[in-house]
């Protein structure tokens, strides 16, 4: 690949280990990565020249379901709280297909791109109809965003007191084994890897015991990373407390659940015990602001998990839980929630940013991704600071106190997935017609 000079940033916020802001900077790239920064570079081949924009590192988003793009806003599960709202739900996305699951990926992917997103995990735990993890790479492929899909899974269905109709669970040996087919098939362990594959049981109270400790033995046995939801709201303590006797940090401890290869979505509800388990361990939180606000589950202890030395990172979670997926929109949530907490010192924008951005990366297991330094991989995000969003700011750099929700531009291992606000790695305009056929003709069954 040829070189690539960003030119002339009126700020470059690096987010590297001393957490440089550069002013009037460049960023040369090269063979995907990030090969020099700093100002006056010159190069012989393609400029662009970014005059009037902040660059960020892409941000990274570590908690998602994608196919529920094609459930959002949902009437009956609109103001339902977490069981009701997945009891609405479950027959819905018992009827997806294969090319559901494509194209809400491609959907879902593309607005995360335009809100900066250059890496995105993806937490995939129904497969009907013949749907499998391997739709979603597909997509990915085609919209370009460094992907880290997890194969999920649940095994309790309504016949065994679990909560899911028992059409949308799956034997758990069945399960393992296609944990080791997708792994096999395309997880690529490399520094500039494409796509990186996850195990991930859907929750305590959908899969077993025994699933949930055979998954971290595989997934060890692998190399590769393990994920889950854990201690979202009251409703989730109560249920670990009445069926395992225990609070959800000690039975992910009892099942190999902790640790710099785990990381776990929501943990609203962690105490400090918990929070200091995961610090220990080193195990990953994805902090998922605005769903935790919709479904009213409560405030993540955020500042507390990150002055415990907590590995926090940012999850829009999923599109029937949010509904949008935008993710500077969801770090401007993270900042004022905690403020809501804690008050209005409790956590900067420039924090906010960076759990976005690098903590993501580090949550996932990247720490080549999540900053702009020589050697990290070119995952970059352009905002353009000239126009209403900015207008009047003393510090265009905070762009989660005033800036613009889409990017200008955005690279990805160097390609570019967003021009001038627009994504041009594919027809996303097709996509979104054809996902709101789909979600009619859902919405016409239902
Ligand atoms: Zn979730």
């Amino acid at each position: 690949m040829p070189e690539m000079l960003i030119r002339n940033a009126d700020y470059l916020v690096t987010m590297d280990d001393t957490r440089r802001v550069l002013n009037g900077a460049d960023i040369l790239v090269r063979d995907g990565a990030v090969a020099a920064v700093g100002a006056g570079l010159v190069t012989e081949g393609e400029v662009l020249e970014a005059a009037g924009c902040v660059i960020t590192p892409g941000l990274v988003n570590t908690h998602h379901h994608l196919y529920q793009t094609l459930t959002r806003a949902v009437p009956a599960a609109q103001d339902a709280l977490l069981f009701g709202w997945l009891s609405t739900l479950y027959p819905i996305w018992a009827r997806f297909t294969p090319e559901h699951m494509f194209v809400s990926a491609q959907v879902g992917l593309a607005e995360l791109a335009l809100s900066g997103c250059t890496m995105s995990t993806d937490h995939l735990y129904l497969y009907p109809n013949g749907a499998r993890l391997d739709d979603t790479i597909s997509a990915a492929r085609e919209v370009g965003l460094r992907f880290q899909p997890t194969r999920g899974a649940m095994s309790i269905g309504v016949s065994d007191g679990g909560l899911p109709p028992d059409s949308l669970v799956e034997d758990e040996a069945a399960i393992l084994e296609d944990c080791i087919r997708v792994i096999d098939a395309f997880h690529d362990p490399s520094p500039s890897s494409m796509c990186r594959v996850g195990v991930a049981p859907c929750s305590p109270f959908s899969v077993s015991r025994e699933l949930m400790r055979d998954a971290a033995v595989l997934a060890r046995d692998k190399g590769v990373m393990m994920h889950t939801h854990l201690a979202e709201n009251d409703e989730d303590i109560a249920y670990s407390l009445s069926n395992f006797g225990c609070r959800p940090g000690q039975y992910a401890e009892d099942l190999g659940w902790v640790g710099s290869d785990v990381w776990h979505a929501h943990c609203v509800k962690l105490d400090p015990s918990e929070i200091a388990l995961f610090a220990a361990t080193g195990t990953g939180v994805a902090h998922c602001p605005c769903s935790n606000c919709r479904l009213g589950s409560g405030i993540a202890p955020v500042r507390a998990m990150r002055d415990a030395g907590v590995s926090v990172g940012l999850g829009v979670d999923g599109s029937a839980s949010n509904d949008a997926g935008n993710l500077v929109a969801e770090a401007r949530q993270a900042m004022l929630l905690q403020r809501v907490a804690r008050g209005a010192d409790a956590m900067s924008a420039m924090e906010a940013l960076e759990i976005a951005t690098r903590g993501g990366a580090d949550v996932l297991g990247r720490p080549e991704c999540g900053r702009l330094e020589v050697g990290a991989r070119a995952d970059i995000a352009i905002w353009d600071v000239s126009g209403v969003a900015s207008a009047g700011s003393w510090d265009p750099a905070a762009l989660l106190l005033a800036g613009p929700t889409t990017v200008r531009d955005l690279f990805v291992e160097g390609r570019q997935v967003v021009r001038d606000g627009h994504v041009v790695t594919f027809d996303l305009q097709s996509a979104v017609r054809r996902q709101n056929t789909l979600a009619r003709e859902l919405s016409e069954v239902a």
